[in-house]
């Protein structure tokens, strides 16, 4: 067990990540980058590189680039060409190829997709060779905020000691909640709940996705162009569903299966980790809903890898981003989840792990002559300061389903057939009204500069 450092020179400081998702292992590159000394905690025995495509999108894109692993994204990119919808008989009414051209607004699918198992496992090697220490296995089951003289001398920012699951105890500068939308660390962080049960998850009005992969071969007959069989595809069902089908290998394709229910069956299976349970209760809902949805359902009763997701979105006062006296924060879906429904949540994990280290890296140098010495007090109140204002507008209008949301999922067929002559026309004029209306990428916020998080691309 050591002692936190509490001098107020520069000295590397003691940092422990829970969470070794996209967040954690962003925030575990930078700081490692900049010279401080970071264990990242992950429950799952090994790396969890379950999931399905993920994206990247505007200041997300900017900052891949600055982390130098925009080639190596590239190089496992989901070679997705587009966006189409189909009715009920798989006739296409629409579609939207992948804009390639690196200017103007993404769609639906953008440039830059991956399969969330790539990703999470480039950033960790990436953290790794930065000298980032990874400990599976293991979590955080509390921690004690040890108030004091922080190392710039003012009060708080003492450290914070951690006791693990296993028992054992440890003190660090900092803990970095980066444990995902059902983070933990913030519900201790927390301590009393906002109001009533409230932990800052916000579910959206019972909206639900299942997600699973299922083995589904290119078709290889001369009828069929291969790159129209990488094209998302997407069908509308009355009663507000919806599934949507993407393929990421010659082999396999994702479904995701989507509605809006007040199903007490599904809202009750969402809630357990019986997994049978909840293919059940999805099977239920999609049986027989044309296009592909029985050989879907089919396919899901057999896979391994599903997983129910009740979509929502985490929100946290203001100033509820990190612990009094700066030693607890939160990172990415913890702090801030803006649901899958807004194509930005790897975004503003990656996004947010950048402007965290270079608040840290701006007031907490590691090493003499470098930042301000502001203190982590300073570096965490400035890293929700400049970061919030991207984050409320990611979030805005999400949670009470404004705009051209509130007609996405249309319940009936008649609202079904107007929604899919209007893509019709959209896709016949070009118009991205997905990108433009639905997604949130569209965001007037400027990606702050921190000398110290530059030149990484250019070293490597
Ligand atoms: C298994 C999984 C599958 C996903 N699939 C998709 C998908 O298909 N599409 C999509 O858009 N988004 C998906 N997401 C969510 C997506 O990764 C995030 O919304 C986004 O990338 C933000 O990342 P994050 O780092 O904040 O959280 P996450 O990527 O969710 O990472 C959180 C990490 O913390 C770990 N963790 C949780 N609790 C603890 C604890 N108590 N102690 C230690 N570690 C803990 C988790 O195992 C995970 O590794 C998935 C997340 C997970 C965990």
């Amino acid at each position: 067990m050591s002692a936190p450092i509490s001098s107020p020179s520069p000295a590397p400081l003691k940092i422990l990540i829970s969470g070794a998702g996209i967040g954690g292992s962003a925030l575990a590159f930078w700081l490692s980058h900049l010279g401080h000394s970071v264990t990242i905690l992950e429950r799952h025995p090994v790396l969890r590189t379950s999931g399905l495509q993920l994206d990247l999108r505007g200041p997300g894109i900017a900052v891949l680039d600055r982390m130098g692993l925009a080639d190596a994204f590239r190089a496992k990119s989901a070679p997705e060409q587009g966006f189409r919808v189909v009715d009920k008989t798989g006739r296409q009414r629409a579609s939207f190829l992948v804009n390639k051209t690196g200017k103007g607004l993404q769609g639906f699918t953008t440039e830059w997709e991956i399969m969330r198992g790539d990703f999470c496992t480039m950033l960790c090697e990436a953290a790794m060779g930065k000298g980032g220490k990874y400990v599976f296995n293991s979590s955080v089951e509390s921690f004690k905020d040890k108030r004091g003289k922080d190392r710039t001398g003012s009060d708080g920012g003492g450290g914070v000691e951690v006791r693990l699951a296993d028992g054992k105890t440890e003190t660090y500068d900092l803990l970095v909640g980066a444990d995902g939308i059902g983070s933990n660390t913030r519900k201790m962080m927390l301590g009393e709940p906002l109001s009533g049960d409230d932990t800052g998850f916000r579910p959206l009005n019972g909206q639900y996705i299942g997600y699973v992969t299922i083995p589904k071969p290119l078709k290889s007959d001369a009828n069929s162009d291969p790159s129209s069989q990488y094209m998302a595809t997407m069908y509308m069902i009355p009663g507000g569903r919806g599934i949507m089908m993407r393929r990421h290998s010659p082999a396999q394709v994702q479904a995701y299966l989507f509605c809006r229910s007040d199903s007490e069956r599904l809202r009750n299976a969402s809630l357990t980790r019986d997994v049978r349970t909840q293919k059940e209760a999805l099977r239920d809902i999609f049986k027989g809903a044309g296009w592909e949805s029985d050989e879907i359902v089919a396919a899901l009763m057999q896979e391994n890898d599903f997983y129910l997701e009740r979509m929502g979105m985490v929100k946290l006062p203001s100033g509820g981003w990190s612990s009094k006296g700066g030693s607890v924060v939160l990172l990415g879906d913890a702090a801030h989840c803006p649901s899958a429904n807004t194509g930005m949540g790897t975004t503003s994990a990656l996004v947010g792990a950048y402007v965290l280290a270079g608040e840290i890296g701006k007031h907490c140098p590691a090493h003499p002559g470098e930042g301000t010495k502001g203190g982590l007090e300073m570096a965490l109140k400035e890293y929700e300061r400049k970061y919030r204002p991207f984050v409320e507008e990611v979030q805005k209008g999400i949670e009470e389903d404004k705009g051209m949301r509130k007609y996405l999922m249309p319940q009936s067929a008649f609202g079904i057939e107007v929604m899919n002559r209007l893509m019709g026309l959209a896709s016949f004029l070009n118009l991205n009204v997905l990108g433009r209306f639905v997604l949130r990428e569209d965001i007037k916020w400027e990606l702050p500069e921190y000398k110290g998080l530059m030149g990484v691309k250019e070293s490597k």
